[in-house]
């Protein structure tokens, strides 16, 4: 299928041999993401080392008329980097990952694409610096380039909004190999691209102080009113500026903690990441004399709860603090070990182990952002496939979670799907060596991989016509976040990509 490609010219142009993969075996994975199998195999992979080599092969990919998409992490679920066609170049920015140095006074971090959302983090922190979105939960692999690419959010989402809102410029290559410089009001149009508009090759993210204090907050809520009541109110400003993270788990996603990653076991496993994320000695006893008092069983009988990261200087942490503890008691929710929120920022970028469920269940999520007034909605349309759907979920041993979290002015609504199945080639090739040793043998269950896949459309369908808007769009979702960004998209396409052969079928383009 290879032999009609321009091997040896993009080989030339990439630095040798050794950066291009022609192999059935490379090409296959890449073919694959978390959600699937994607519609074709790319022809060749290429892994340029710098940014001059990244743009000589995409000339000569647009010297032979080749399709390109790109790769960075490969940790997305929505078809981002699938191939529609075997002549497709992909290229793997994964050694495009230079960090530019930085002094305590930066206000600006400059990033190769390819870099991932720990890499920076480690080398900002010990000039007392963070990005105010510093990452997704996946960020031990996943890249920056992905992330802006995708406009993720996690980490300092609840003050700061998406990663994307922080970019202060980028070099992109155009389809022609050209590198042009993007900022001002066109940044919006690249942020959440999926790579259609060009490849980000090297971009500049504002970098805030690292705050110096952190406090934690988790409570449990009897029905998700409550949690919903102090989400929204977090999301129209309240604490506006205080509250860094604010995500919200239902019972499902508890069993799943319990099971796994936060259980009493694992919290003695990880005291050393506490006691280091604590400071000091005597805060770091409170926070695993607090752990062992949250054995799994007391988790799986909470119905909802919430985790809360607050961030400034005393005294206004304080204040923060009081006033968030009175938001969340006036909505009904009783103070829980902190467990969770904490041990999560005391090592931020873990290893990724959430690609499975908690016994090797194969995992799909999706989401949606709403506007606060529209989250109720949301779950009442959650609430309504479970109903609907439970006898063929339950037929098929398919589990649904929800987890809720506010995102600037919005919350974002993330049902996730697990059920038994065989692990696919790209899970073999990275779920984490213990995961493969004991589930690599999960038996196949087409059913209910049909049905998670049906569910995630449907839902997607329910939200969309509810008003929730979409990031991470790749091939799945259709409905940008920003309607302004997709116009201006549109303007600038032709420029950049004359061909369409950016990613093409991603965001309703080409
Ligand atoms: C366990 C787990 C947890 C996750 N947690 C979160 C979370 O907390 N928040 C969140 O938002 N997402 C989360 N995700 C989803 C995923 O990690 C993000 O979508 C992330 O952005 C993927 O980055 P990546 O480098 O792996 O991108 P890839 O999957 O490689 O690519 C994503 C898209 O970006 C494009 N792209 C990649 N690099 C470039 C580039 N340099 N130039 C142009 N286009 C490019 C690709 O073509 C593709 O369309 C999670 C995923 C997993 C598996």
């Amino acid at each position: 299928m290879t032999g009609h490609l321009p091997i040896h010219a993009l080989s030339d142009a990439v630095g040798g041999s050794g950066r291009i993969a022609t192999d059935e075996a490379r090409r296959a994975l890449a073919a694959q993401d978390i959600s699937g199998q994607g519609p074709e195999r790319p022809g060749v992979i290429a892994r340029p080392a710098t940014i001059g080599d990244l743009q000589s092969v995409v000339r000569v990919a647009a010297d032979h008329q080749m399709p390109i998409v790109v790769r960075g992490g490969g940790l997305s679920y929505t078809g981002g980097y699938w191939a529609l066609r075997p002549d497709t170049l992909m290229i793997d920015m994964r050694d495009l990952n230079a960090v530019e140095p930085v002094t305590a006074a930066s206000s600006v971090v400059t990033v190769e694409a390819g870099a991932t959302w720990a890499q920076v983090y480690e080398a900002l922190k010990p000039h007392g610096l963070r990005l105010p979105v510093f990452g997704p939960l996946s960020g031990s692999r996943a890249t920056v380039g992905g992330g802006v690419a995708q406009n993720v959010a996690f980490y300092g989402s609840a003050t700061h909004g998406l990663a994307g809102d922080h970019v202060l410029a980028m070099d992109v290559v155009a389809g022609n190999g050209d590198l042009i410089t993007v900022n001002g009001p066109e940044i919006a149009a690249y942020v959440g691209d999926a790579g259609i508009l060009g490849i980000k090759a090297r971009i500049d993210m504002r970098v805030i102080a690292f705050p110096s204090q952190q406090h934690y907050v988790s409570l449990a809520f009897d029905d998700e009113r409550g949690l919903l009541a102090v989400q929204r109110a977090i999301a129209k400003g309240a604490l506006r500026g205080t509250i860094a993270e604010a995500y919200g788990f239902d019972r499902v996603t508890h069993h799943n903690l319990a099971a796994t990653g936060f259980s009493v076991l694992e919290a003695a496993g990880i005291a050393g990441d506490v006691a280091r994320g604590a400071g000091s000695l005597v805060s770091a006893a409170r926070s695993l004399t607090k752990m062992a008092v949250a054995p799994r069983a007391q988790l799986t009988r909470i119905a909802w709860s919430l985790h809360c990261v607050l961030e400034g200087d005393d005294p206004a942490l304080s204040d923060a603090a009081a006033q968030l503890d009175e938001l969340c008691r006036s909505n009904g929710g009783r103070p829980i070990p902190d467990t969770i929120p904490r041990v999560a920022r005391a090592k931020p970028f873990r290893p990724v182990r959430a690609m499975l469920g908690p016994d090797g269940e194969r995992w799909l999520p999706m989401h949606a952002l709403f506007p606060p007034d529209g989250v109720d909605e949301a779950l009442t349309i959650v609430a309504a496939a479970r109903t609907q759907h439970r006898q063929a979920m339950q037929a098929c041993d398919l589990r649904m979670s929800c987890m809720t979290a506010v995102i600037g002015d919005r919350i974002i609504v993330e049902p996730q799907f697990f059920w038994p199945d065989s692990l696919t080639e790209f899970l073999r090739a990275n779920v984490l060596p213990q995961q493969l040793a004991a589930h690599g043998e999960a038996q196949s269950n087409p059913r209910g991989r049909e049905l998670a896949h049906t569910l995630r459309r449907d839902l997607t369908q329910k939200f969309g016509a509810a008003g929730g808007r979409f990031i991470q769009l790749g091939k799945f979702y259709k409905t940008p976040l920003s309607e302004s960004a997709q116009s201006s998209r549109q303007a600038i396409k032709p420029a950049n990509d004359p061909d369409g052969l950016f990613n093409p079928g991603a965001l309703e383009f080409n």
